[in-house]
């Protein structure tokens, strides 16, 4: 028998997520961002939930071909463009639109020998000062872009710092529409974030986004977390993570679990040994305390995360008068088989991490299968 663990993609809540953004969006267009092997969850395992977008946008070159290769014959965007001229050969032959964030890129573009009118998204630096092109430079890279004759479309995007925070995304709305005001195309603007919580802007500069970028709702996660949780925002998970208890430990008072001793019971209490560690993608900065299911019920993980094996604290279990074996349920994130489910946000905010990491670390090791209902 293979060792338990196991990931399991749900593409009907994909779809769901799918279809939460577009009732916060109705008039945009939607690139699904399927980046990171589509967050962690697999591109060919996403696809299926994720078809109905206007576009999938992402970042890898070999990524796109993959979307390609499923049959997508739609718009697919990389976000970073391209990184070296060749790039562009591929961007021609599997009609890619692409980013262009800085002036190297446009001169690859105006050496590109092609017949293949190419389709770019110039980017703004607004505030984020990552990529882009900032707003003193902007217009005369749209100018020397419009001027190529490889260019048949251009749209203007930018990114958001704070899409998810205090601070908030007016001041770069200001700044995009000040420069942008006049200039012709589509506009790009709206992760995640400011898909769900800025699509009305309170007496804010006006937010057009004709294409918005989600990404991590998708997958089930709130994008701002814990100030709401993805059941405030009716998202539903992506993955699920489970596996199994391969042994269990009664543990005096006074004694301690795992490396570190970290843990000590101040009462004799049973422990469950579960077929998870850091080397399936288990966050090993997790302390004690942070929440798992067992039997779908919710208990606290005790001690350090190993790299193989968790510890967890069966007390809540006994309390229910619910028995626990070996081979017992257990679930780190997503849904019991009960019907109880663990929000990956919660599990990740108890590490001091986000949902977008988790799902990204999921180990190479760990089976992954799709939930076909
Ligand atoms: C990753 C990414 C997104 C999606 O971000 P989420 O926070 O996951 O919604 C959108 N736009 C760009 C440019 C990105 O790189």
């Amino acid at each position: 028998m293979p060792r338990p663990i196991l990931a399991t993609i749900h593409p009907a809540a994909l779809q769901h997520n799918l279809e939460r953004c577009r009732r916060a969006a109705p008039d945009a267009k939607v690139w699904a961002v399927v980046k990171a092997n589509a967050y962690g969850h697999g591109i060919e395992r996403a696809y299926p939930g994720l078809r109905g977008a206007d576009g999938f946008a992402l970042l890898d070159l070999l990524e796109a071909q993959r979307v390609r290769e499923l049959g997508w014959r739609g718009p697919v965007l990389l976000l970073e463009g391209v990184f070296e001229p060749r790039d562009l050969e591929l961007c021609s032959r599997l009609s890619l639109w692409h980013t262009v964030h800085c002036d190297e890129q446009i001169d690859m573009l105006a050496a590109h020998k092609t017949h293949v009118p190419q389709r770019v998204f110039l980017k703004m630096n607004s505030g984020m000062n990552r990529l882009g092109f900032t707003p003193g430079q902007y217009r005369s890279a749209f100018s020397r872009l419009n001027a190529l004759p490889q260019v048949e479309e251009i749209s203007l995007m930018t990114h958001f710092s704070d899409a998810d925070g205090a601070r908030g995304i007016a001041h770069q709305v200001q700044v995009f529409n000040q420069i942008t005001g006049d200039l012709p195309g589509e506009r790009s603007l709206s992760n995640s974030a400011a898909t769900l919580r800025h699509s009305q802007p309170p007496g804010g500069a006006a937010l057009v986004s004709d294409w918005v970028r989600p990404g991590i709702v998708l997958y089930g996660s709130a994008p701002d977390h814990p100030l709401r949780t993805s059941a405030d925002w009716e998202l539903q998970p992506g993955m699920t993570l489970s596996s199994k208890i391969i042994a269990t430990q009664a543990i005096d008072k006074g004694a301690s679990v795992g490396y570190g001793s970290t843990f000590v019971a101040d009462a004799a209490i049973r422990v469950g040994v579960v077929a998870c560690g850091y080397a399936d993608g288990y966050p090993r900065v997790a302390p004690t305390g942070t929440p798992v299911l067992v039997a779908g019920i919710r208990t606290r993980l005790v001690g350090r995360v190993s790299m193989d094996m968790i510890t967890v604290d069966l007390t809540p279990l006994e309390a229910a008068g619910v028995s626990v074996g070996v081979g017992t349920e257990v679930t780190l994130w997503g849904c019991a088989g009960s019907g109880a489910s663990l929000g990956i946000d919660q599990v990740a905010h108890a590490a001091g991490t986000l949902g977008y990491e988790l799902m990204c670390a999921l180990a190479a090791r760990v089976p992954v299968q799709v939930q076909t209902q």
